[in-house]
């Protein structure tokens, strides 16, 4: 929306393809290609080192939204991206109460460039919202933790539930250090879907990576994803307590 509806007068022109097509697509022209791995909300992974070749043999920026896994979890300046965008909002603050975000790089003159046109444009935190970031930043590590072993605990029932035609866990390693806190899972209707997240106890919200489980069935924004796919967002519940309640919601499916 940044490209096509505010730069696009600028000159800037946006191209995109699914994140499955990007390793094959012809980058030669491109000043920029930005990514999203895992993708959202198909949790397509792509391979950040066999992708920064591509860029630099056409010479673009890799830019990589690293949102879905965190900073933590994955690290693709590490891997040869130029630049690395997350949306903070999501795990990095992880109490749904506030929108950050964050752009990294180790290139000192795009980053004094960057700086320079945040203060030329006044977009800088407030204090209250800088603060509330920080608190979230102190305890990421240990929420990540109980996220992603929470949605480890909770595969095996998605999977095994008839309720579910198709799940899907993305598997980022070897460049990232775990596969994450969401899942994808097709039910067979946006109301099974809909009664699955009220019988769960998950939250219907389009955000993710909060402390409390929740879920979002993207269809509603006009993702190209069959009507009952939903994100789920593993939270930080007690995991026995999680799981008895996604098995008691699948069972009544
Ligand atoms: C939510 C999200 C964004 C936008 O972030 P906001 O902080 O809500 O503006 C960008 N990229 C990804 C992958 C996201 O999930």
């Amino acid at each position: 929306n940044l490209v096509s509806d505010i730069m696009a007068p600028f000159g800037v022109v946006l191209e995109t393809c699914p994140a499955a097509n990007i390793l094959t697509a012809d980058l030669a022209g491109y000043a920029a290609v930005v990514v999203e791995t895992p993708s959202n909300p198909g949790l397509d992974v792509i391979d950040l080192r066999a992708l920064v070749e591509r860029c630099r043999t056409a010479g673009a920026k890799l830019v990589v939204d690293n949102t879905v896994l965190t900073p933590l979890l994955q690290q693709p300046l590490d891997l040869g991206a130029d630049i690395v965008i997350v949306s903070d909002t999501k795990a990095m603050a992880g109490h749904t109460d506030v929108l950050m975000g964050h752009v990294a790089s180790r290139d000192a003159a795009y980053m004094e460039r960057l700086l320079s046109v945040r203060n030329l444009t006044g977009n800088i935190p407030a204090p209250y919202e800088a603060w509330l970031l920080l608190r979230g930043l102190e305890t990421v590590e240990l929420r990540l933790e109980r996220m992603c072993a929470n949605a480890r605990a909770a595969l095996p029932l998605l999977q095994a539930s008839e309720a579910v035609s198709e799940v899907i866990y993305p598997d980022p390693s070897p460049q990232a250090l775990d596969q994450g806190f969401l899942i994808g899972a097709t039910f067979a209707s946006a109301a099974a879907a809909d009664r699955f997240l009220e019988r769960a106890g998950f939250a219907k919200m389009t955000s993710f990576g909060g402390l409390h489980s929740s879920g979002d069935r993207r269809a509603r924004w006009g993702d190209t994803v069959p009507e009952g796919f939903l994100r789920l967002s593993f939270g930080v519940e007690p995991t026995a307590a999680l799981i008895d309640a996604v098995q008691a919601a699948l069972a009544d499916g």
